[in-house]
């Protein structure tokens, strides 16, 4: 499995704040979360596992063609450079996504264009920076992604993410927030688009260190396993030959 991570690597470079949470930025805080739970809980050993980061400023914003070729899954954490995503890396990100890239869009990333795309509607929210404890509980047990995650799993302090979120109604509901400031939050879902698999996780402020947590990192082990496809490839769509009649021959 070939993992990608693209972060655009702005908050770590020019706030201190965020540089005391994330000194090599959150992508490469993230490499180091999922390696250890992929190998430890889903068997992936260093020669069957690649992990690999591409940031906002790299040419083609890290993700040529190449790159998104031999990707499996693709990671997202973006917040202030929504808009200097090219278009042309959005469409590219979204055909491979239709033909079977998995997707896991994070925190921020609601609003990023490959995300809104994907979804259909402004997925617009409620928020608050004011150190709120968030209670993550699992509502779907039997879910992959569900697996070994602790009842509930605490993040001491937190933005508040709160409904109402707008996104389409999720295929799977797997994890649903609950705020001291008495909020709700829908935040693990995950959706189908083409052959592609997305999941969206909200937890991964950049001022809070919920990206160092191992339950965090089980969360997302088990969701680049979850929306891992061995093989890419279109929906068969157009004229289709009478297979009652022509099948067998
Ligand atoms: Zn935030």
């Amino acid at each position: 499995m070939h993992i990608t991570i693209w972060n655009e690597y702005i908050h770590e470079q020019n706030n201190p704040a965020v540089v005391a949470v994330y000194p090599r930025g959150i992508h490469q805080a993230l490499a180091k979360l999922l390696a250890e739970p992929l190998e430890k809980h889903h068997g992936l050993k260093a020669e069957g596992l690649t992990i690999t980061t591409a940031t906002l400023e790299e040419a083609d914003h890290g993700l040529t063609d190449e790159v998104i070729k031999k990707t499996d899954v693709l990671l997202w954490w973006g917040h202030q450079a929504h808009d200097r995503v090219e278009e042309r890396i959005v469409d590219r990100v979204h055909r491979a996504v239709m033909q079977g890239m998995g997707l896991i869009v994070l925190h921020s990333g609601h609003l990023s264009k490959i995300f809104t795309r994907l979804m259909g509607t402004t997925c617009n929210l409620r928020w608050r920076e004011a150190d709120d404890r968030e209670l993550i509980w699992t509502v779907h047990p039997a879910h992959p992604i569900s697996r070994g995650v602790p009842q509930p799993l605490e993040l001491a302090a937190h933005e508040m993410y709160g409904e109402f979120f707008d996104i389409p109604v999720p295929d799977e509901l797997i994890f649903v927030s609950a705020f001291s400031g008495g909020e709700i939050f829908r935040s693990g879902c995950c959706f189908f688009r083409g052959k592609g698999r997305i999941f969206y996780f909200s937890p991964g402020h950049e001022t809070y260190p919920v990206y160092h947590q191992p339950a965090i990192g089980r969360i997302l082990a088990n969701a680049a396993c979850w929306a891992y496809q061995p093989e890419r490839s279109g929906i068969i769509t157009g004229h289709s030959p009478n297979v009652e009649k022509d099948w067998w021959r």
